[in-house]
């Protein structure tokens, strides 16, 4: 089985990486600045309160090498996955220098296999276009089975119902902080996830897991 995963609030809560930003800009325009920034309650808020040009800050967001760890329970559920037989994969929207720099510093590489890490602005498109998708159907063959992990319904399982994979919505119980909007009523049925889990270690627990 080819199990790949969606990067921000599905493998780690993304308000980590926002708050490691605040701290970056803090360090680079003055200290004083970090404490309105951890109390707004968006980051559009935080960067208003420092009063700098919104492209430095920006800047620095999308740059700085970020002070993030993996959770346990990640950690645990991909070593897991990998000592099972399953290949990892990776795919994420974003762009390429803030995704790579949170690849490594969640040291994903000891469990997604390099080739199988999709960015998309390296891809040239993003997950609902199901570019890179397809590409891993292709580097991996048609007769495995494929899993992707995601948390957000608006782009997350589009391409893989399309294209036959199991589609797990993670729901914000794992993070509790999720960044965006999860709600499924109202969504089209290929916006819908297969499956729903609330947390990263029940994908042990599904058929099929127990051994490739
Ligand atoms: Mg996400």
């Amino acid at each position: 089985m080819t199990v790949v995963f969606d990067l921000d609030d599905t493998l780690y809560a993304e308000m980590e990486f926002v708050r490691s930003a605040y701290r970056a800009i803090a360090r680079r325009y003055g200290l004083h600045l970090l404490d309105p920034m951890m109390r707004a309650s968006s980051p559009r808020e935080a960067f208003d309160s420092t009063g700098l040009p919104i492209a430095d800050q920006l800047k620095v967001y999308r740059e700085h090498f970020p002070d993030i760890r993996l959770p346990w329970l990640s950690l645990y559920t991909l070593s897991m996955l990998r000592n099972r037989g399953h290949r990892l994969g990776l795919v994420t929207d974003g762009r390429s220098v803030t995704q790579r720099n949170k690849i490594r510093a969640l040291g994903l590489e000891r469990f997604i296999d390099p080739e199988l890490i999709f960015i998309s602005e390296e891809v040239g498109s993003d997950k609902l276009s199901g570019q890179a998708f397809g590409r891993i159907m292709a580097l991996c063959g048609e007769n495995d089975k494929y899993v992707y992990v995601g948390d957000n319904p608006h782009k997350d399982f589009v391409a893989g119902n399309r294209l036959g994979w199991l589609t797990v919505c993670l729901l914000d119980g794992a993070f509790g902080e999720n960044l965006f909007d999860q709600s499924l009523g109202g969504l089209p049925i290929e916006n819908l996830p297969r499956k729903i889990i609330c947390g990263l270690t029940e994908l042990l627990d599904f058929d099929g897991f127990a051994k490739s």
